[in-house]
């Protein structure tokens, strides 16, 4: 299986290789990661496999074939895409109905039909348990991928019934040849840090670097540190109430903040290497703090990264992330 403009995911390349080479694609993907780590991306090119006609597996998709060249164009009549939007419920019972209905039809040219449902994780229950009637038993023509942020979305019944991948931001190495090529202008160090910020999601950076909002994200980790500081909790409340929404963003800002406390501790240790690009606020840190509170802030740190993981409400969130981050400081 051949992989053009998806970056990165060695390891998912890997096991969808397997099966698609030897014949034994899934007959329903589930493609889970964070927003921009390139899920739908890779759902493109595991549908253009599956119609290209191509002789040699290993080659699919070809790129040239007339299957591969309308599937490009987003005009092949056997891939449907549904869903889209990552609001709760809005994939809706009615559209899970369509697709259901439309699922039993033949294909039209290609020897499958491939039904993307984007953002699956946007279906309520009801919406669930009425795909899970056709994913049970599907027609042996139709094939499914799922796209969602976490498989743990989606109800057990529907994955048990899915063949997984987890597609992972990508590492620097792998990011800054794709973001050079595409962003020739930007600076190489820019594009460095918004691949640490973002945790290597190419989709989240490629926004970032059209419509900016990023800059925002990196002054906010320093400014919530030296908040710290501060006698009362008010200063802390105010920089972490300017916390994004947005979920990739937040844990851009958490890494940093990791990154901070651990510059630190090397300041406390007399070590020169940094990580985060606000020496100054390190110094700050390390000046006053001892090194069991930045020990103890790097946990709570990556504790919080953990709960945001799991979707939790924004303002509970900033909440509970004031009051761990004064704690770890005896506060
Ligand atoms: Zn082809």
């Amino acid at each position: 299986m051949q992989f053009k403009g998806f970056v990165g995911n060695a390891d998912v390349k890997e096991q969808l290789s397997s099966l698609v080479d030897s014949g034994r694609m899934p007959h329903a993907l589930l493609i889970e990661g964070p927003s921009g780590s390139g899920r739908r991306t890779l759902a493109r090119i595991a549908a253009q496999a599956a119609v290209c006609s191509h002789p040699d597996r290993t080659a699919r998709p070809c790129g040239t074939c007339s299957h591969c060249i309308k599937a490009q164009a987003g005009t092949h009549p056997d891939i449907s895409f549904f869903g889209g939007s990552e609001r709760a419920r809005s994939f809706s019972i009615k559209t899970v109905r369509e697709l259901r209905e439309e699922g039993y039809r033949r294909p039209n040219e290609a020897e499958c039909r491939v039904f993307v449902l984007v953002n699956a994780q946007a279906m309520g229950t009801e919406a669930q348990d009425a795909l899970l009637r056709i994913i049970e038993e599907p027609p042996r023509h139709l094939r499914f991928i799922l796209t969602c942020q976490s498989r743990f979305q989606l109800l057990e019944t529907i994955r048990s019934r899915t063949f997984a991948l987890a597609v992972k931001g990508v590492t620097e190495a792998e990011a800054m040849p794709f973001l050079r090529q595409k962003f020739p202008s930007a600076a190489e160090q820019e594009l460095q840090t918004l691949v640490r910020l973002y945790g290597g999601c190419l989709g989240q950076i490629e926004q970032a670097l059209t419509d900016g909002k990023w800059k925002d994200g990196l002054q906010l980790a320093p400014a919530i540190a030296e908040a710290l500081l501060a006698s009362g909790e008010m200063a802390l409340l105010k920089e972490t109430s300017a916390l994004p929404k947005d979920a990739v963003l937040i844990a851009g800002v958490l890494r940093e903040l990791r990154f901070l406390f651990r510059d630190a501790l090397a300041v406390k240790c007399g070590r020169q290497e940094r990580l985060a690009p606000s020496p100054e606020t390190a110094d700050k840190l390390a000046a006053a703090l001892t090194a069991q509170h930045l020990v103890s802030l790097i946990d709570t740190v990556a504790a919080l990264e953990t709960m945001q993981r799991y979707n939790i409400n924004h303002s509970l969130f900033v909440t509970e992330m004031c009051a761990r981050l004064r704690t770890a400081i005896g506060r």
